[in-house]
């Protein structure tokens, strides 16, 4: 450590502001192990193929580094557009940094001092974090003991907090529950503010499980939010993405940072988008996996809820720390998230599912 480390000088000294005190950072474990299972990452890398594709597109923008990017992304939305269908066109289409970048673009614009945003909880932790970080008070409603989020309950603290911003994340992180579109209905009816339907996980989700995407013609402050980070396999590139009527857009022009999204990004996310086939293509090998995971873990007695997503939330562990830690030593890193006795694990490649299985049954004892 250099000299700077050595003074007693330390964030109370700092005029830091006053919602940020006693606060954490964001912070999944980055560990080199033989199965990380803990991010929801895509356990297939792009093919080598798309990779020399990635690689010739970079090249082709560095010629033009010396220009600052198209600031509005206009191809790279179009591409999206394209991709999410339901007659969406660019108008409708905003780019960010990752969908984390998305969601502080709308706290920034629809949240701020004196507003509110609110979630249903267990839910995705950046939420609160992105609140806090735009001056928004956050207001958690707990979902019901199946992690589902009762109608009723939702609507009524909709009416009594009358937040700027509801999120709402179907399917959710870190239980896997996704919402009937009835539920989203119900809570954009009567918010007075936009509603972010956060769909990181959507292209997971089980046959017969609707998006959101489908509610934007009647309902102009609903937001649908994606990322590229989870089934584009593409988390390294960092894009996330919005899908929402123009009005929003234009909204989310008035905060994003200008040229916000480099000419590499750019460049890179056409090209995944090209590739979406074969990107998308380990999807479906890996909600098979993950369906059978589930069965896995229900056939040993263990408490599983229904996922949507490329991760599990099971339980239950009177310390679950204990079990956690025995995985880790087994060179499996999970995640310790959400309700006390649940851990969750991302559903990874058959090999990683079968390290997570034995480490498993052995930390558990009940082989
Ligand atoms: C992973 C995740 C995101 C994605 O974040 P990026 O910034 O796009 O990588 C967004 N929402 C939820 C609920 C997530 O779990």
């Amino acid at each position: 450590m250099n000299d700077f480390g050595h003074d007693g000088f330390g964030l109370a000294d700092l005029p830091l502001r006053d919602a940020l005190r006693g606060q954490t950072p964001y912070g999944a474990p980055q560990l080199e192990v033989p199965a990380a299972l803990n991010t929801n990452e895509n356990p297939y890398p792009p093919s080598p193929r798309l990779a020399e594709a990635v690689g010739r597109a970079v090249a082709a923008a560095a010629t033009g580094l010396n220009r600052y990017p198209d600031r509005d992304a206009p191809k790279l939305r179009a591409a999206l557009a394209d991709y999410l269908g339901h007659g969406l066109d660019t108008s409708n289409v905003w780019a960010a940094n990752g969908s984390n970048e998305v969601l502080q673009q709308i706290l920034q614009a629809f949240g701020g001092p004196g507003r509110k945003a609110m979630g249903f909880e267990p839910s995705y932790s950046m939420h609160p974090i992105i609140a806090r970080g735009s001056g928004t008070e956050w207001v958690p409603v707990p979902r019901a003991p199946d992690f589902a989020v009762d109608v009723a309950a939702a609507v009524a603290a909709v009416e009594e907090h009358r937040p700027s911003v509801v999120f709402l994340t179907s399917p959710n992180n870190p239980t896997g529950t996704a919402l009937p579109l009835a539920t989203v209905e119900a809570v954009a009816r009567v918010a007075p503010g936009v509603v972010v339907v956060d769909e990181a996980y959507a292209e997971f989700r089980r046959e017969g499980t609707p998006s959101a995407l489908s509610l934007l013609p009647s309902l102009p402050r609903v937001i649908v939010s994606r990322t590229m980070s989870k089934a584009f396999a593409l988390a390294g590139a960092r894009l996330g993405y919005l899908a929402a009527h123009p009005a929003v857009v234009d909204a989310l022009q008035l905060v994003r940072l200008p040229y916000h999204l480099s000419a590499v990004t750019q460049a890179v996310a056409v090209t995944a988008l090209e590739h979406a086939e074969e990107l998308l293509g380990a999807v479906d090998r890996l909600r098979a996996e993950r369906d059978a995971l589930v069965d896995w873990l229900r056939g040993h007695g263990f408490a599983v809820a229904d996922s949507d997503a490329n991760f599990v939330l099971f339980g239950r562990f009177e310390d679950r720390s204990a079990v956690f830690e025995g995985m880790l030593e087994r060179g499996v890193l999970i995640r310790e998230v959400g309700p006390p006795e649940w851990l969750r694990v991302t559903v990874g490649t058959p090999e990683e599912m079968s390290a997570f299985r034995a480490a498993l049954l052995e930390v558990t004892g009940r082989a």
